[in-house]
């Protein structure tokens, strides 16, 4: 169990009082069986192996944000999402017509889940959630940036609810708003 400090709160959790409705409802809850478990240690794994591999190797204790962020980018070779860029035909384009030699990388949404279990796994391993590299501010800003990146380049409007804001203190983007699906 973490104290509170988590990201985005989830839409109505400000609701007081169990708001419950049938129990059957509950699917992908913390009761849930263990494939999350059995996942998240599996990503502890490799982000431990991944440290010792640094030269010099860090300890886990020693890791900060920005071991999480290489640790991120060096995923990305393994990815299986073609990101188009921005002189490729299909730039924006939910399905190519064609292939292109656009990279492949890690999408958005799996890096989210990842740091998240990683979040959880480093304080199931006793680290504090004071220092826990994982909910820096940093790697918010790095996932928003890839979610927004990515959203433009498969023209693929990932329409979460709005956050309000926080994390203000980089520059702004100078992206413009994403044109909502245009096929269609
Ligand atoms: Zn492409």
């Amino acid at each position: 169990m973490f104290s509170g400090e988590q990201e985005l709160p989830a839409a109505g959790s400000s609701a007081e009082g169990p708001t419950q409705l049938a129990p059957a409802a509950v699917a992908s809850l913390p009761g849930a069986p263990s494939r999350y478990e059995s996942q998240k240690r599996r990503d502890w794994n490799t982000f431990g192996q991944y440290l010792g591999k640094q030269k010099p190797p860090v300890l886990v204790s020693q890791c900060n944000c920005n071991h999480v962020l290489d640790f991120l980018r060096y995923l990305d070779q393994f990815g299986k999402t073609r990101i188009h860029q921005r002189g490729c035909a299909f730039f924006g384009q939910r399905d190519p017509p064609a292939p292109c030699t656009c990279p492949l990388k890690q999408a958005w949404g799996s890096l989210d889940a990842l740091i998240g279990r990683l979040r959880a796994a480093y304080e199931e391993n006793g680290g504090s959630s004071e220092t826990n590299p994982f909910g820096n501010g940093a790697i918010r800003i790095y996932l928003r940036e890839v979610k927004d990146c990515q959203a433009k380049a498969r023209g693929i409007p990932y329409r979460k609810k709005k956050k309000k804001k926080k994390n203000q203190n980089t520059s702004d983007q100078m992206i413009p708003p994403k044109d909502e699906a245009r096929t269609s």
